[in-house]
């Protein structure tokens, strides 16, 4: 079933393959660590699926994250698409940039939320006949992020306007949002948890925190009972935010497994190069394996140095071997391959027989973030949801 509505490719493409029951996994695992906290009430969670879901379609996640208390997307487009899959609980806009008043004002959104970043958003708010429509506001806070929201004095005098609007049946609630730049770091978490703290001290309403990171880490244990809603992302995918620790350490189930089949094995003697640039030059005879996957697929070309694919059900570890290419990358299989043709090659996530690349791992070796890797697949690759 091809649900991301990508057009399909010929059985030599890559495929990735999206693991539902591990997103509703992932997704109890969140609620048992925020219950942990023992803040009462317990917080609520938003399921961040903006960008299709971290790469893993919308419709798939919205199957898999039934049970979270509220979806959150960052365009008027996902939330519609999300509504037409069935979604009937509450909806999170990330942000109220480019938003139409009619957006807003829609009733088939349902019960919306909306981030208010700028004084320009404000005043379209002010200007629009949203009564009884029954709006959520959260005003962001631009803490050291600082590319969203307002910081103090004007902070509040925005804050004071959204509550005057709320005092006339404009809006159903307002409430602060805070964002974090530096969630993986615990003394700056530390330090941008106090400067929102202090920020609503002056003000009344609930919060609403987090991020994967902080989720991940301490997190928890720093709520308070203004903390109404928490939102998360990447966790839900299986893959953790802080720098050396993976998912499946933190007891996360990777959501996307990433194969392609093997295409070709070829004899190489030692001394010849492989590749574009003849930047691999092997040292000995080996072969080489064709693997149908490439940059047109969204896998970075910086993989070649010092990435690793899993060879083979029994996901034998094989290095990267000649620089990345359109369709297609060569791995080093040695010179004693047991590889086949047609054998599935697996760039992240979990083989048939149970061996796991963690995209994280992946990812370092790119050097770059889990999310970039998940979140760049092209059209060109299929999403296929295991049955
Ligand atoms: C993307 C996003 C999140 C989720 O971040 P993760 O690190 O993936 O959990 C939360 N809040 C906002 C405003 C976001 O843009």
């Amino acid at each position: 079933m091809n649900t991301g509505g990508y057009p399909h490719l010929g059985s030599w493409g890559p495929r990735a393959r999206i693991d539902c029951q591990a997103i509703s996994h992932n997704l109890a695992w969140l609620r048992r660590r925020v219950a942990s906290a023992g803040t009462q009430p317990v917080p609520r969670i938003w399921a961040v699926i903006k960008a299709n879901a971290y790469g893993h379609g919308l419709a798939h996640a919205v199957a898999a994250l039934q049970n979270a208390d509220g979806l959150a997307v960052s365009d008027p487009h996902d939330a519609y698409h999300v509504r037409s899959l069935g979604w009937g609980g509450p909806l999170l806009l990330l942000s109220a940039c480019g938003l139409e008043v009619d957006t807003l004002a829609d009733p088939a959104l349902g019960e919306l939320h909306v981030v208010i970043d700028d004084e320009y958003q404000l005043a379209l708010l002010e200007a629009s006949r949203l009564t009884g429509r029954g709006l959520h506001v959260w005003l962001r806070y631009a803490g050291r992020l600082g590319s969203h929201g307002l910081r103090d004095p004007a902070y509040g005098r925005a804050y004071a306007r959204l509550q005057s609007l709320q005092r006339a049946g404009i809006l159903a609630q307002v409430g602060h949002l805070h964002h974090y730049a530096s969630a993986e770091d615990p003394d700056a978490l530390r330090q941008e948890r106090s400067e929102f703290a202090a920020l609503v001290g002056h003000h009344p309403g609930p919060c609403n925190t987090g991020n994967s990171a902080a989720l991940c880490g301490a997190a928890p244990e720093a709520l308070d009972d203004r903390t109404q809603w928490l939102r998360c992302g990447l966790l839900l995918f299986g893959a953790s935010a802080l720098p050396g620790v993976t998912g499946a350490d933190l007891g996360l189930r990777p959501a996307m497994s990433l194969q392609a089949p093997l295409l070709a094995v070829r004899h190489i003697r030692a001394g010849q190069t492989v590749g574009y640039g003849e930047s691999f030059r092997t040292q000995r005879d080996t072969y080489i394996g064709v693997v149908g996957v490439g940059y047109s697929h969204g896998i970075p070309r910086s993989l070649w140095q010092h990435g690793r694919l899993l060879a083979g059900h029994g996901g034998r570890p094989v290095p990267a071997a000649g620089r990345v290419a359109m369709d297609t990358l060569t791995v080093d299989l040695g010179p004693d391959a047991p590889e086949q043709p047609g054998d599935v090659m697996t760039l992240w996530g979990q083989t048939a027989g149970g061996a796991h690349l963690p995209v994280e791992t992946v990812a370092a070796a790119c050097s770059t973030i889990a999310a970039e890797l998940l979140t760049s697949l092209t059209a060109r690759v299929p999403l296929q949801a295991d049955s």
